[in-house]
């Protein structure tokens, strides 16, 4: 379960708020090793979500040492969590204090959120709006006294949080990456799988501390076990019967959904077909990096390569962000160059912005080309974060709708300023009135 740090000066309301994210329910303390005295874990349950509330800085530090502290504690929070929730007291405003430790957290990797807290009656609210400069997004209010907003600010909170904690990804002790090889019938599938297990010194049957199901492959190139995902058909060499295509796409689909990385064989030598087309929407739409590889280019010559020019603009301009490699499963051809498209599609796939630099970069791309004016009114873009890596995932908080086409510009400028090549990017838009 993903981890929400809680962090802000003494006397904030912290424990307050934190008693109240977790509800009247017993809460469990536990022990988390190598963590100081000062952190406590609770286990937290909202909206049949569970997650981890972590809230740092049980003691206090005299007055001198306050800021260095509390900057430690978002440092702490930062490393270790999935998500950060600054506190700050509304009825005070931000101190130099606060403003430190927000300096700190504007670094983050992850998404950081803020809590306004002792915003008791309605004049608070608009104190409240004074935080905005924190750096951090939205001041969500909350009322340690009623209650009230600790609701809300939870489900803003769980928008952000990442389903899966940080230290169950990576290569490290998640084994080796998943790959699916798609595309429709005799395309050149098990060839190609046959060319890379014989390129190969050896296919790893049993890498350290992985079970591996009978129907993947593990397939050792450039130095990485990479797994294969439901490879059995592929390795027997079972051909599908006519009329199986239906199940055919079944198994495609279910191959990319637990893969990390597809494979997406079209045949270089034919015309794009739909069927192509549909498998090249399911990865993106599955949110799976995608390399593209072109099969078959020992059979495409000058005429052919020009068609599949005007092919790939006409029909594959949704996922032009793929990688792509002119391969022959025949001959060889280029299939070395398989495994560096598929690690930087994976690496784009793993990419996260840090807050400060993407807000940076949306407050000049905002300032230059502004949303257009809806109903007489410009909505205005107050703060985005990058709220999940795999793919890489944004969440951009406005004052009003944006349009399909200014969400395709900034699609296509984040791209432009932060790669993400090989990866579907996500953009979702929260609306505040
Ligand atoms: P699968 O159904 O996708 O697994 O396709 P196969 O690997 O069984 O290949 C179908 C046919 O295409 C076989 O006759 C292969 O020899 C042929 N084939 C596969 N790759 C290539 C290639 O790169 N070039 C050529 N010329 N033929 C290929």
């Amino acid at each position: 379960t993903p981890t929400l740090a809680v962090v802000g000066r003494p006397n904030v309301g912290k424990s307050t708020l934190v008693n109240r994210l977790l509800g009247r329910r017993e809460a469990v303390v536990q022990d988390v090793p190598g963590v100081t005295r000062d952190r406590v874990v609770y286990d937290a349950l909202w909206n049949g979500r569970r997650f981890k509330l972590m809230d740092t800085g049980g003691w206090e530090p005299d007055a001198a040492g306050l800021q260095a502290f509390v900057a430690q504690q978002a440092e702490t929070a930062m490393r270790m969590a999935d998500a950060v929730l600054l506190v700050v007291d509304a009825s005070v405003g931000a101190t130099a204090t606060d403003q430190a430790v927000a300096r700190v957290l504007r670094r983050a990797d992850v998404p950081v959120m803020l809590a306004a807290t002792k915003v008791d009656d309605d004049r608070l609210t608009s104190d409240t709006a004074e935080l905005w400069r924190l750096g951090l997004g939205e001041p969500h209010p909350v009322s340690g006294l009623h209650g009230r907003g600790s609701g809300d600010l939870l489900d803003a909170v769980l928008e952000v949080l990442p389903e899966t904690p940080r230290d169950d990804f990576g290569a490290s002790g998640a084994g080796p990456r998943r790959v699916a090889l798609v595309g429709k019938p005799n395309v050149g599938k098990s060839s190609l799988l046959n060319k890379l297990s014989g390129e190969i010194r050896s296919v790893v049957h049993d890498v350290a501390g992985t079970t591996v199901d009978p129907v993947d492959s593990l397939v050792e190139l450039d130095g990485e076990v990479f797994r294969f995902v439901d490879t059995a058909g592929l390795r027997k060499r079972v051909k599908m019967a006519s009329g199986m295509e239906y199940y055919a796409s079944l198994r495609t689909s279910s191959a990319i959904e637990s893969a990390e990385v597809a494979l997406v064989l079209i045949d270089a030598s034919e015309p794009i077909a739909e069927q192509d087309q549909r498998v090249l929407t399911m990865v993106a739409e599955a949110g799976r990096a995608l390399v593209i590889l072109f099969n078959k280019w020992d059979l495409v010559d000058e005429d052919r390569r020009e068609q599949l020019t005007r092919e790939l603009e006409r029909d594959l301009i949704s996922v032009r962000w793929a990688e792509r490699v002119n391969v022959s499963a025949l001959t060889g051809r280029a299939t070395q160059r398989i495994t560096p498209a598929m690690r930087r599609a994976l690496e784009s796939w793993d990419t996260r912005v840090p807050t400060g630099r993407l807000n940076q970069w949306l407050n000049d791309l905002v300032a230059a080309t502004p949303p257009p004016v809806r109903g007489g009114k410009q909505p205005k873009i107050m703060f985005a974060t990058q709220a999940q890596t795999r793919p890489p995932t944004f969440v951009l908080f406005t004052s009003g709708f944006l349009e399909a086409g200014y969400r395709r510009f900034l699609e296509r400028r984040l791209r432009e300023e932060f790669g993400f090549g090989g990866t579907p990017i996500r953009l979702s838009v929260r609306v505040r009135e």
